[in-house]
């Protein structure tokens, strides 16, 4: 595509997954503390377009291991607003990824990028080409941006310095978001950038579900659907609320059905099951449902442990990514936690029993405050037995579902007892049929099986046996 780009640069290499064994190295990345991207929008004078520089050692002079980056990219144009710079900045993931080779993934201070030993055999050993290919894309996709300067940085100590301003952005642009409700504003927004790796992923950007990434909030999905209406984010006509509580439009149904191919039919944006938001990969964090307490955990991307239920993020998220509809795991944002639609037809906070105490720190101020302490967390809680002690100890809320459920349980068993003895004849065919077809059992609802960690859900399954013989288990 570039004739001094070394290796190829299209839209086909968009979703190429990098492994480590193929990888030259990487920047970012769970083993990295400090990584970012970042845009800045600056006066017309403070730009020098077309200037690309390396701070530190670059991809030649870099063994085959992690490292700190830092792309800070200043932009100017007579119609760019401070307003854009998130948009704009979500656009590096995508232009990252048409180059051959390149793998980019997550955003903002959570960035991952591996080169392949193939594109670096090719000759591509320079930031310098990143540079060049993002500050062309930019300018042909998005007009609006006259002039471009990038500056990577790779030297650790500038990575730090230029992080901590990074998140200071990061947060001030989220802040502006907080207040708006859902209620009050006629359309949300659509996202479908992170197809490429989650085909029928379709994120839905309300003023309170924050994107999944964490880097689109509906603010930016306005200004980017009015600069760039036939790119990734478009407007969604919000349409008849069927249900406030789970949160279900008619406009955004038919939207996801739409961008989904058919495959998505139905959004409850504020529940993580019947039909919860889809997830893409870039999630900032998963919210996953514990049935042993009847609450959820939520685990971030920067978690190196494992949670309560003895499951890393890696794994939890790998159950809920691709653009699917999983029945109580959700990929959620960090800003979503902080929302009063968080989880609301679950029971919001009140249902949260476990959070990393880093994540806890940050979204504190939003949660009850008579509920911050009852949340457990890594320091608390390693299993999911001591979590249910300490919830126990703590009189966290559910404890009383817990109380609720045994007392429905027990009313039933009593009933049950109640009744008079069935006669031989009367006994259900399915439960002493030797025919199959007698034994064959619909299920239209869903049920669930736990046993050794593992939970087994059957859903309009058809269950056919020959036999079903009940056992007593005599206590050993
Ligand atoms: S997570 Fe959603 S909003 Fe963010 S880039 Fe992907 S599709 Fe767009």
């Amino acid at each position: 595509m570039f004739a001094d780009i070394p290796v190829d640069v299209g839209i086909m290499y968009e979703g190429e997954r990098i492994r480590w064994q193929d990888a030259q190295l990487e920047f970012g990345g769970p083993r990295v503390e400090h990584k970012f991207e970042l845009v800045r929008v600056r006066r017309p004078e403070e730009v020098e377009d077309g200037k690309i520089e390396v701070i530190g050692p670059d991809i030649k002079d870099l063994e085959k291991k992690s490292y700190p980056l830092g792309i800070y990219v200043e932009v100017a144009g007579k119609d760019l607003e401070e307003d854009i710079e998130g948009v704009i900045e979500r656009r590096i993931h995508e232009y990252v990824n048409y180059i051959e080779g390149v793998m980019h993934l997550n955003q903002r201070y959570d960035i991952w990028i591996r080169v392949s030993k193939r594109s670096f055999e090719k000759g591509l050993n320079s930031l310098v080409y990143v540079g060049k290919v993002l500050q062309r894309l930019f300018k042909s996709e998005l007009p609006i941006i006259e002039k471009i300067q990038i500056t990577f940085i790779t030297d650790p100590e500038k990575v730090k310095e230029k992080f901590k301003e990074a998140m200071e952005v990061y947060e001030r642009r989220d802040a502006r978001a907080r207040g708006l409700k859902d209620e009050e504003v006629d359309a949300f927004y659509g996202c479908t950038l992170c197809q490429s790796f989650a085909p029928t992923h379709v994120c839905i950007i309300t003023p309170q579900r924050y994107s999944n990434c964490g880097a689109i909030s509906w603010f930016d999905g306005r200004a980017a659907a009015r600069i760039d209406p036939k790119g990734p984010i478009f407007r969604v006509e919000k349409g008849e609320c069927i249900d406030p509580l789970r949160g279900e439009y008619a406009g955004v149904n038919q939207t996801v059905k739409l961008k989904s191919g058919g495959e998505i039919q139905r959004v409850w944006l504020y529940s993580a099951f019947g039909y919860p938001h889809t997830s893409c990969g870039c999630f900032e964090a998963v919210a996953f449902y514990i049935p042993e307490v009847d609450g959820f955990g939520v685990v971030h991307r920067g978690f190196t442990e494992n949670t309560p239920i003895g499951l890393s993020f890696s794994t939890i998220a790998d159950s809920t990514a691709g653009g699917r509809q999983v029945d109580g795991f959700h990929g959620i944002s960090i800003e979503y936690m902080r929302s009063p639609k968080f989880l609301q037809a679950d029971g919001g906070w009140e249902r949260v029993v476990w959070v990393p105490s880093v994540v806890l720190e940050r979204v504190k101020d939003f949660i009850p405050k008579d509920l911050v302490g009852k949340i457990a967390t890594e320091k608390d809680a390693k299993t999911v037995e001591e979590l249910k002690q300490f919830l126990i100890a703590k009189e966290h809320p559910v404890v009383k579902r817990w109380e609720a459920k045994a007392a429905e349980e027990a009313a039933k068993v009593a009933a049950e007892e109640a009744k008079p003895a069935p006669s031989a004849a009367a006994v259900p065919s399915a439960i002493v049929s030797p025919t199959p077809t007698a034994a064959a059992a619909e299920l239209a609802a869903p049920i669930s099986v736990g046993a050794g960690g593992f939970r087994l859900i059957l859903k309009n399954a058809k269950i056919r046996a020959r036999k079903v013989r009940i056992i007593r288990v005599k206590e050993k």
